[in-house]
């Protein structure tokens, strides 16, 4: 058979894992990060060199290539990361409802790590002007 829907395709980038991918390291538990919120779909946790009070990265489990790749192969998922995204602003002190979240897209527009992520960017109780 010839489908594509093989169980070991580890560098497809619709899916499965990404050799080398740093993203798929921390959700895969083989890089440290500081974990602060996870669904079955979706994993947040600070970001290395934070550019706010509050910056935190949700990714999908499944490694996509950027946020377009992620919403067309699996919308739910996207929806997922953005709610998750929502109660990380909450939690950190964010007005219910009230963050920023932002995807680099292509190399061009800034995107380092080619592993779907939204940036969640904060700073309860304090303008956001100046931040990323
Ligand atoms: P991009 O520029 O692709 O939109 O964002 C990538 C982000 O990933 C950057 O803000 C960078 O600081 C963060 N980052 C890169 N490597 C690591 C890592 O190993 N751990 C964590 N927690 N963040 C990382
Ligand atoms: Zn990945």
């Amino acid at each position: 058979m010839s489908g594509t829907e093989g169980t070991s395709g580890a560098t497809t980038g619709t899916g499965a894992r990404e050799e080398g991918c740093v993203f798929c390291g921390i959700v895969g538990g083989d890089v440290p990060a500081e974990l602060v919120a996870s669904t079955d779909r979706v994993v947040a946790f600070r970001d290395l060199s934070p550019q706010a009070p509050l910056h935190v990265l949700v990714v999908p489990r499944a490694h996509h290539a950027d946020v377009v790749a992620l919403g067309a192969a699996d919308p739910a998922t996207l929806a997922d990361l953005v709610a998750t995204a929502a109660r990380v602003a909450a939690d950190g002190g964010c007005t219910a409802g009230e963050h920023r979240l932002v995807f680099n897209t292509g190399t061009s527009a800034g995107q380092t790590v080619h592993h779907a992520h939204g940036h969640v960017l904060a700073a309860p109780g304090a303008s956001l002007d100046g931040h990323l």
